[in-house]
């Protein structure tokens, strides 16, 4: 990542600080007034302190998410939860003086959107960077960087990422390619999932990439017929180049946070989860969250693969230590295997043209690893993409659960793109949380052109199989593994309810039989993912008792056709109690 001067992301912040009314700021709305008796004629006066709310919503479509009561009309809110559920009428009892009342005028409320997966520092880098991401031929994929190269010539590296693999006619880029855009600097592209690297001949050079170069373990450095590097180099291998790339200074790394804070609360983010971060990160993370307190951050640390005491003790320190409050240590994360597209998402059938993907573990260090885990009392999640990754993360779960005799450590498996369909009860056997993305089904030129030939026509069958994952008993936590796709919760609500892109192809759906009701997207983007993070008893659902944390959105999702849902606003999101966005026109 070249340090560039980020006037874009600056003025992002800027302005949704001066939009976005922040916790600090105090409300302007004025309170009603007179206060109305409520219709058991109790005068509000009469509330005891406990008993009267700051803050009332009324006249709105309320979606609580508690299976027993899903829909409500307003709710009370008092300091930082909810007072009460129910009826404009029953909840205006627990107004008084001073209590703000807010009037939804029929707009729809769902508890605050949990995003059960996602990169926030890559994410938040991804407002500011060069970006790739829809850009599916060669010629507007170049296009992209001969500009971004013309407006940056002070930057000592070209860096981007969101490349998709359909963009190549080979389905993987070359050193050539790049070199005809940018000879005269390293250029260092990432592609959209974050597994394959794209260097051009200077990049290649300064790292020392050769023929001779032998291929990490975990990676590969792509060759020709000749045994030359191509210039595409494959999950660990990345770091031959990427390491090189210069290093964002901690100020930088926080600004980033900050802006990238400020767009989750924007999408009606009230809560997230981290997936894998560093001790070093997680405290420019504190510092960006106690500067811009618009989010709830759950983490997972970085898993190590040979979790001695001494691991174990210095990753417990930091629980300990981020135990409660905004910011919380729960979890380590590691990844069993790669991905569909680069052939290395770990399978039990060979791909096309041969392979069977490229596992980091073996079972027996990923058992080792993973009891190690669940002894110390941890939640262990793991990325494994191919029926055979998950195969593996389902077993280590499983088997620690056995020797240990533990229950209840929710450990999740990650992306779970292509199960086998008889592996999918084993979820709920043990307790594993099913963490997918809602957007990763989403059917553009990449998926459908690479993809699915990638994985062949049995496979693609079951890929994604959110609907399948449901009917199997599993807890589904979604999220959007942002920036390898945006985390905009209505987009991936869409995707998962329509499974077409957002101009609506291919008509009826990829795979149809996979889509859910708007219903089951919710509840995987709130109630679920709180269950993924042991936070369903303080968020997930609008109850009496829990955190305020909540979404006003600009259309009733349940009642819309599905292909409007992309079209939907958040105009407030409320964490807390505290507003953390206000759109303009609410
Ligand atoms: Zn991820």
């Amino acid at each position: 990542m070249s340090r560039r001067v980020t006037v874009l992301a600056a003025a992002v912040l800027a302005a949704s600080l001066a939009n976005g009314a922040g916790p600090e700021k105090k409300e302007a709305k004025p309170a009603q007034a007179p206060q109305k008796l409520d219709r058991a004629g109790q005068a509000p006066q009469r509330l005891d302190r406990a008993g009267q709310a700051d803050r009332i919503f009324v006249n709105g479509r309320v979606w609580t998410g508690e299976p027993g009561r899903p829909l409500a009309e307003a709710l009370a809110v008092r300091g930082t939860t909810i007072l009460a559920v129910g009826s404009s009428a029953d909840v205006r009892g627990h107004s008084a003086k001073g209590t703000e009342v807010v009037d939804l005028r029929g707009r729809f409320v769902a508890p605050g959107f949990i995003d059960g997966h996602l990169h926030l520092l890559g994410g938040s880098l991804s407002l500011e960077e060069l970006r790739l991401d829809d850009a599916f031929t060669f010629a507007a994929l170049t296009g992209l960087v001969r500009e971004w190269a013309a407006a940056h010539p002070d930057a000592h590296w070209v860096t981007g990422r969101g490349w998709a693999y359909a963009a190549f006619p080979d389905g993987l880029p070359s050193r050539a390619q790049l070199d005809a855009v940018v000879a005269n600097r390293p250029a260092w592209l990432v592609s959209y999932d974050g597994h394959t690297g794209w260097a051009n001949s200077m990049a290649l050079r300064l790292a020392g990439v050769t023929r001779d170069t032998k291929d990490p373990a975990g990676g590969e450095v792509v060759r020709d017929g000749k045994g030359e590097p191509t210039g595409a180099l494959k999950e660990s291998a990345m770091d031959l180049v990427g390491r090189l790339v210069p290093k964002l200074l901690p100020h930088e790394k926080e600004r980033a946070f900050r802006n990238g804070i400020a767009q989750a609360a924007a999408w009606g983010l009230t809560s997230v989860h981290q997936a894998g971060i560093d001790a070093e990160e997680l405290e420019i993370l504190e510092g960006a969250l106690a500067a811009v307190p618009r989010l709830r951050v759950y983490v997972a640390l970085d898993i190590e693969r040979d979790p001695t005491p001494e691991v174990l003790a210095r990753q417990e320190d930091l629980r300990r230590r981020f135990s409660e409050g905004r910011l919380r240590v729960g979890a380590v994360k590691g990844y069993v295997d790669g991905v569909v597209e680069a052939k290395t998402a770990a399978m039990f059938e060979p791909y096309p043209g041969g392979g069977t993907g490229l596992p980091n573990w073996t079972q027996e260090e990923l058992d080792r690893a993973v009891a190690a885990y669940d002894q110390a009392g941890w939640q262990v999640m793991l990325h494994a993409i191919g029926d055979r990754g998950i195969d593996m993360a389902l077993t280590a779960y499983e088997r620690a659960a056995r020797a240990n005799g533990t229950s209840g450590r929710r450990h999740r498996v990650e992306h779970i793109e292509v199960a086998r369909t008889a592996d999918l009860p084993r979820f709920k056997a043990s307790g594993v949380i099913a963490s997918t993305q809602a957007m990763f089904p989403y059917p553009n030129q990449n998926h459908l052109g690479v993809y699915v030939p990638t994985l062949g026509p049995e496979r693609a069958r079951r890929a994604m199989a959110f609907r399948a994952i449901d009917d199997a008993g599993a807890v589904q936590s979604f999220g959007s593994d942002w920036p390898v796709f945006t985390a905009e919760v209505v987009r991936g609500i869409a995707c998962a309810v329509t499974r077409t892109t957002v101009e609506g192809t291919p008509a009826g759906g990829w795979e149809p039989s996979q889509r859910l009701t708007v219903e089951a997207a919710l509840r995987h983007f709130t109630r679920d993912a709180a269950f993924a993070e042991h936070g369903e008893k303080e968020k997930g659902t609008l109850e009496p008792g829990k955190l305020a944390d909540l979404v006003v959105l600009s259309q009733d999702l349940l009642a819309i056709p599905p292909e409007r849902i992309k079209d939907t606003k958040v105009l407030l999101t409320v964490l807390g109690g505290q507003d953390t966005w206000r759109a303009k026109e609410f």
